[in-house]
């Protein structure tokens, strides 16, 4: 004997969308759309879950937008709420009658705790509960060492990680999702206020193309030209030489396996192995920090290594915001914190230079940087901007050791050797002949002084002088190790 009448229609299936913002390589939606589906969004406000900084919000609504017009175009609806994502959308299955919710699984502990506990609550109340992977290319827990313990070190976790791949074959978008019987409401995007009003800061943010046709063409455009010199052009803040998929990766507007696969296809498109292998290792670090993230779920906020628990920071307001300004009288550190506030995007290797030069030159905590970033980029993500701080300050696993200092100075002359990165964001030393370009400003005074920008900004004295300000870092790191040996500092 069966319970149901014939003509009954399926409760639907609420699909949850997280940072897996697209149609196409989603495991969670290709389950929901078995029979009705409604498309949900939720903007988190849940205690202790780290909110999206301002840039993070601006791409949030473009990328909205652009998912909503996608399920349309499929005859479905991306309906929107916001509060703390656990109530709201136990709310949601109640208000719907829905029978399932899918999601697709994230890292960070304390998502990985409200995620549980609902998953556990939905269950005992028969509301069939189903998770995926669609954001990596192995989850955390599937790669161990020898002994089976999570890796510390890139190299050797990769080596495993790499292996275990295999072939992959990315789904596509379903054609069509059946839409449920009724609509919930929805709320209008606008309401939420995720483009910047008072100020609008956003204008140099219009290169970029939110949504998972962007990522698509971002991915493309790669492909067609930049992939077949990316190992020597990548550290080239003067040429387009990386992909810039990081922000789509994060929202999760293309996947790593779609990524993965047309980067292995590449090769039929006349990028040579080396090419791809370096491509597809920065994938790795990429998979790395999510390992770390998870084994460490404090990464953002503490030290990897808890003897940099003992470091003397020091407070310096003035050099903290000359720093956020681009105000440092360092031409590369000051181009990359321009590009940022601009564009919501630095190169990495100019991120690593703008780090080095806060942690070190300014020995201002790491994490004080960390949140500046979080705040101002577009890709800010949790798992690659801790663990790329700390790799940077020396306290991360698998870090640069602390004595390893960047000198700014010819960091710039080898990676921007033209000087065309510095003059495309620091217009007051646009006219300097290259070979001064990168030198801080009291090296070059008095071309300076013969500059044609009487109304302009001047460009500021250089905040530190870096030969000392080393110095001071040194013995600020060798005081450290006295310290932890017991000795007394020499
Ligand atoms: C201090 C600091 C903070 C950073 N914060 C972030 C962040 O919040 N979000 C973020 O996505 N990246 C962060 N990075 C890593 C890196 O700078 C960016 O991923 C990269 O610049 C993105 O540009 P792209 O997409 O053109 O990279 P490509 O060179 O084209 O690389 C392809 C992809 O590989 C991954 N990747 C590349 N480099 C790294 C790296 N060093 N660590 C981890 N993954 C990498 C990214 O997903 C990237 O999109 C940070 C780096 C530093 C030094």
């Amino acid at each position: 004997m069966t319970t149901s009448k014939p003509n009954t229609p399926a409760p639907p299936t609420l699909m949850w969308f997280r940072q897996d913002l697209r149609l196409a390589d989603n495991p969670a939606l290709s389950a929901a759309a078995s029979g009705p589906v409604i498309p949900v969004y939720i903007l988190d406000e849940t205690p202790g879950i780290r909110p999206p900084g301002g840039a993070s919000l601006w791409w949030l609504d473009k990328s909205l937008r652009a998912l909503a017009a996608d399920l349309e175009a499929r005859g479905s609806r991306l309906i929107l709420r916001r509060g703390e994502a656990a109530r709201v959308l136990e709310a949601l299955v109640e208000e719907t009658g829905a029978g399932a919710v899918c999601w697709n699984r994230l890292y960070d502990g304390a998502v990985i705790e409200r995620d549980k506990a609902l998953k556990s609550r939905l269950t005992d109340a028969g509301i069939s509960c189903r998770s995926f992977n669609a954001a990596l290319l192995n989850e955390p827990w599937t790669i161990a060492n020898g002994s089976g313990d999570p890796y510390r070190v890139y190299t050797p976790y990769w080596r495993t990680a790499r292996e275990r791949i295999g072939a992959v074959s990315p789904d596509p978008a379903p054609e069509g999702l059946t839409a449920p019987k009724t609509w919930p409401d929805s709320d209008d995007l606008d309401s939420w206020g995720l483009h910047p009003t008072s100020p609008d800061w956003s204008d140099g943010f219009g290169d970029w193309a939110p949504g998972e046709a962007g990522a698509r063409e971002a991915l493309e455009a790669f492909l067609d030209d930049a992939i077949k010199s990316y190992s020597d052009d990548r550290d080239r803040p003067d040429r387009d030489g990386t992909s810039r998929l990081s922000p789509h990766l994060h929202f999760g507007e293309i996947g790593p396996r779609q990524v993965w696969r047309a980067a292995q296809d590449a090769a039929a498109r006349g990028a040579s192995e080396r090419q791809v292998d370096k491509f597809l290792s920065e994938l790795g670090w990429r998979e790395f920090h999510h390992h770390l993230l998870f084994y460490n779920p404090d990464l953002a906020t503490k030290n990897f290594r808890p003897e940099w628990d003992a470091f003397e920071w020091r407070d310096d307001e003035a050099a903290f915001t000359a720093w956020t300004r681009g105000r440092t009288g360092y031409p590369i550190v000051d181009a990359g914190m321009r590009e940022l506030w601009a564009t919501g995007f630095m190169h990495n290797r100019v991120r690593m230079i703008a780090a080095s030069f806060l942690i070190k030159d300014l020995m201002i905590d790491w994490r004080r940087g960390e949140a500046w970033f979080w705040d101002t980029l577009v890709d800010a993500d949790l798992a690659q901007n801790a663990a790329n701080w700390q790799w940077v300050a020396g306290s991360g696993a698998d870090a640069a050791p602390y004595f390893r200092i960047f000198n700014p100075v010819t960091q710039g002359q080898k990676f921007d050797p033209d000087g065309e990165y510095i003059r495309r964001w620091v217009p007051e030393l646009r006219n300097l002949p290259t070979k001064v370009i990168h030198l801080p400003h009291s090296d070059v005074s008095e071309l300076l002084a013969a500059e044609d920008h009487p109304s302009g900004p001047r460009y500021p004295d250089p905040i530190v002088d870096h030969g000392k300000a080393r110095d001071r870092a040194l013995e600020a790191y060798s005081a450290l190790r006295a310290t932890r040996q017991g000795e007394t500092p020499k």
